[in-house]
Order: structure tokens, then C-alpha cells, then sequence
């Protein structure tokens, strides 16, 4: 009885249609737990720097809150809506975002790492292409790992997300990559197994085939997501993600409610319909 972690509003900028419509897209897939996680306020700098399509704006907050708490209660008994929120990490912000953080109920607490020295990692394939990758890819491992450790987060997305146009982290960087994922052991965080990259010019599941098997060699928790933008994308390439975990041996992922973690089974394959042969254009 899959789970979907990670999915957004039309608050952030750049998703699309009703909060309800991704809750219905979810019942309608069997899935028994969808958490709202929309990209919490760009902290990090003044209200007037936050580009707003990349996040919420700050006064969005409490109506955001307050729309997922209706939502929650509106489908009880026919799935478990879950509050939770995606939130970036900024180094050296770790207060503000943890006093953020204190003044709601949340269920879960995505943490991302987007921005990269000075910029977003995800945003263009530019800086990946005009820049050095491996200097790129180390820094990315670095605010993982020092991500980790904060103790802000339940879970941590996209864990190898500057692979998303298409370039993988240097095979010599592996210690690093090795690091961040002892962090998030080390810190009882799960980590997301999650659909997006499927829809991305890289075409595959973050995080990717050895690193997934590195993760569940630390026994790390996983759980499943389709960072949905969009309602069609709820619950979106399941089947692929069922079977890279059975590939990798995982039979359990996480769930949570008020920040705490619990286990489902994944069950039978198939169970989920809304699973497209193309990704849903937005
Ligand atoms: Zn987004
Ligand atoms: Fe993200
Ligand atoms: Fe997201
Ligand atoms: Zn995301």
C-alpha cells in the first residue's frame, strides 16, 4: 500500500492545478498516504530577492498550512493526507529555518538540497555544461551530508538530483557520495525513491541504480515520491520504482505522521493506475 512524499502546489510557482485534484489523482491510484510537501519560502534572503517561481511566498504560509489541514480532514478514513513541506537548505540559515519549522505541526519535513554555491544545481544544464561538474557534484555532496546532520529534515529528495540533465557524479568523487549517505544514516533521516528523473533528460529514478544499492547497504530508510507539479503526476511511474527496490531487495517504505517514521509494505505490483506510458506534458 505505496505512499507518494513528495508532492507541490500551485503556491510554488511552477505547479499546476487544485491541492484536491492531487489528493482525488491519489485515491484514485490506491495510494494509501500522499503528503503535500510545496517548497517552502525562499528563507535564505530578503522577501524581495525570492524569485516566485521557485517557491512560496512567505505569506502563503499560514493559508497553505490551513488548506492541507482541511484536506486531511475532508478524506479522513479514505486516505491519510499528510502535512508536510519541502524545504531548502541553506547553509549557514539553519536557525531561521528551524525556528520556520517550530511553528507548525508538520508530518513530514522534506529537506532539498537546490542551491549550490550561490546557485540552483537543477535549474539549467548550463552550469553543469560552461563549469566543472566535479567541482559542482563535490559541493552537492558536501550540503548533503552537512544537510544531513542538521537534524531539520525526515527525509532527504532527490539524493542525486545534479544528474538531472544527464551528467552523473565522477566515479572519483565516490567517497563523498559515500559520506553523505553515512550522514543520512548516521542521522535516522529515510531518503526519497523518486519518480522525477524519470520525466527529466537524465530518464532515470533518483536516486540512481548504485547508489540506491549503497543506500540500502547502510540500511537506510526509503520512501517513495513522484514530486509531483501536477495532479497527473501523482503517484506517476510507480511500477518502474517498485521494481528498481525489488531489484535492490527493499520490501518496506516509510511513511510519517508528526515527524514520526512507519513502515508499509509495498505489496503487489500493479496496484497503482495512474502510471502513463509518457509523462503528462506541463
Ligand atoms: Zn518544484
Ligand atoms: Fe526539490
Ligand atoms: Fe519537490
Ligand atoms: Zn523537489
Amino acid at each position: 500500500m505505496p505512499v507518494d512524499f513528495h508532492t507541490h502546489t500551485a503556491r510554488c510557482g511552477h505547479a499546476g492545478g487544485e491541492t484536491r485534484a492531487y489528493v482525488e489523482a491519489a485515491l484514485r491510484a490506491g495510494l494509501s498516504e500522499i503528503a503535500i510537501t510545496d517548497h517552502l519560502f525562499l528563507y535564505d534572503r530578503p522577501a524581495d530577492r525570492r524569485d516566485p517561481r521557485f517557491a512560496m511566498r512567505e505569506e502563503e504560509l499560514p493559508g497553505y498550512v490551513d488548506e492541507v489541514r482541511s484536506l486531511r480532514d475532508e478524506f479522513a478514513g479514505r486516505i491519510e493526507v499528510r502535512l508536510g513541506i519541502e524545504a531548502d537548505y541553506f547553509e549557514g540559515h539553519e536557525g531561521t529555518l528551524g525556528e520556520i519549522l517550530g511553528r507548525y505541526d508538520w508530518d513530514v519535513v522534506l529537506g532539498s538540497v537546490h542551491w549550490v554555491d550561490g546557485d540552483w544545481v537543477d535549474f539549467s544544464a548550463e552550469r553543469m555544461e560552461s563549469g566543472d561538474p566535479a567541482a559542482l557534484w563535490g559541493e552537492y555532496w558536501r550540503l548533503l551530508e552537512k544537510a544531513c546532520a542538521t537534524g531539520l529534515f525526515d527525509v532527504m529528495t532527490h539524493f542525486d538530483l545534479p544528474k538531472k540533465f544527464g551528467h552523473h557524479p565522477p566515479a572519483e568523487l565516490a567517497d563523498a557520495r559515500e559520506r553523505a549517505v553515512l550522514a543520512a544514516a548516521a542521522a535516522d533521516l529515510a531518503v526519497e525513491v523518486s519518480s522525477a528523473g524519470l520525466r527529466k533528460p537524465v530518464g532515470e529514478i533518483y536516486p540512481g541504480p548504485e547508489l540506491l544499492r549503497l543506500l540500502v547497504h547502510y540500511g537506510v530508510p526509503l520512501t517513495l515520491s513522484s514530486d509531483a507539479h501536477a495532479p497527473a503526476e501523482v503517484g506517476w511511474g510507480y511500477d518502474r520504482l517498485r521494481r528498481a527496490l525489488a531489484l535492490a531487495g527493499v520490501e518496506r517504505v516509510a511513511g510519517f505522521s508528526k515527524r514520526r517514521r512507519h513502515l508499509r509494505l509495498l505489496g503487489d505490483p500493479g496496484e497503482e493506475a495512474n502510471s502513463p506510458l509518457e509523462p503528462p506534458l506541463l
